[in-house]
């Protein structure tokens, strides 16, 4: 059964060293395919808001386990991304 998952990785800010979190959703066809179809959905500091795409060397990534989430055609990827910054904006608040 087709699933998507969203993989989230955390790695060091340039900007204040704080932890940055960069998500990418990928789908599997089943349970035993690889993973395709994988897009980055953002990434932000949760110290600084700074929006780094990607870790710097020698930068350790340090990634989270994958999370069944909702299919593509159940949400839109731009209300998703969304989403996902404001959750992520909460998490800051906290
Ligand atoms: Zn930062």
């Amino acid at each position: 059964m087709r699933k998507q998952y969203l993989h989230l990785s955390v790695y060091s800010c340039d900007a204040c060293a704080g932890p940055v979190i960069a998500g990418s959703l990928a789908v599997r066809e089943n349970e035993i395919s690889k993973e395709t179809d994988i897009r980055p959905v953002g990434s932000i500091c949760l110290s600084c808001g700074h929006r780094q795409s990607a870790a710097t060397e020698p930068a350790r990534v340090r990634h989270l386990l994958p999370m069944e989430w909702a299919p593509a055609d159940a949400v839109k990827p731009s209300a998703l991304k969304t989403a996902f910054v404001e959750a992520l904006n909460r998490a800051e608040l906290h």
